[in-house]
């Protein structure tokens, strides 16, 4: 089983990803995660990614695609796992067709209104150290820009400024959108409304999924009951 979930900058993937890999047993694989963590480190590929990251553009196709094909070799993705942030080209689910293909794949689209995805993007904090994630109106932290969880000050990640923001949108939806009708014609999208309450929106996927032929959970996932209609 595959998991995928698309969604613009700042729709809530990050977190539905989080409360998926809770219910599923799935690990989520973040590619921005992926990515910051190379940067933290100053790994060749890091040094190279940082400059499109902080600008807003993509990384290459060749570098995601090669951290993802890495990951997915792990022995906890054997059963299934989640993707957020991945694929967000055509070549992306091409290659990850290419590279894992046999899966049963349900996609995810999390709706959000743009100037909503600013407001959000603008107000996120990050706490350098666990990288927990806040929001300055939604979900602030108990003592104003710290850390609940270590206590370290709290920081906003280098590509949440206005601007980037703006661009991250617009590549969103030149580069990643596409992907919906993609997936539309393989008959795997399914949308949900990412406005919301967190709960909400999980319960929603939550019934996308109960919906789907091979169902989320481990042990469905293995049994197969692919006779099983998914709704409209
Ligand atoms: P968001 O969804 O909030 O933009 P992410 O953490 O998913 O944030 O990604 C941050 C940045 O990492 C992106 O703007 C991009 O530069 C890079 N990135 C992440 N995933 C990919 C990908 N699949 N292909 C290319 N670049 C990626
Ligand atoms: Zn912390």
């Amino acid at each position: 089983m595959r998991i995928i979930l698309l969604g613009a900058p700042g729709s809530g993937k990050g977190t539905q990803g989080d409360l998926l890999e809770k219910r599923t047993g799935f690990p989520r694989i973040s590619t921005g995660d992926l990515l910051r963590l190379a940067v933290r480190r100053k790994t060749p590929l890091g040094l190279r990614a940082e400059a499109f990251m902080v600008q807003g553009l993509l990384v290459s196709d060749e570098v995601v695609e090669g951290l993802v094909r890495e990951r997915i070799a792990e022995a906890d993705c054997r059963v299934g796992y989640i993707l957020d942030g991945f694929p967000r080209t055509i070549a992306q689910a091409e290659a990850l067709a290419a590279m894992d293909g046999g899966r049963p794949e349900i996609v995810i689209g999390i709706e959000v209104d743009s100037e909503i995805l600013i407001e959000r993007l603008c107000g996120r904090r990050v706490c350098p150290a666990c990288q927990a994630v806040y929001n300055v109106s939604v979900q602030s932290p108990a003592r104003p820009g710290v850390c609940d969880a270590c206590g370290r000050g709290l920081v906003q990640r280098p590509d949440d400024t206005a601007e980037v923001i703006r661009k991250r949108i617009a590549v969103y939806l030149e580069q990643t959108a596409p992907l919906k009708d993609y997936y539309r014609r393989k008959n795997e999208f399914r949308a949900v409304d990412g406005q919301g309450p967190t709960e909400e929106i999980a319960a929603a996927i939550a019934r996308i999924l109960d919906g789907t032929p091979a169902g989320t959970t481990a042990e469905t996932a293995e049994d197969g009951r692919k006779d099983r209609r998914s709704p409209a």
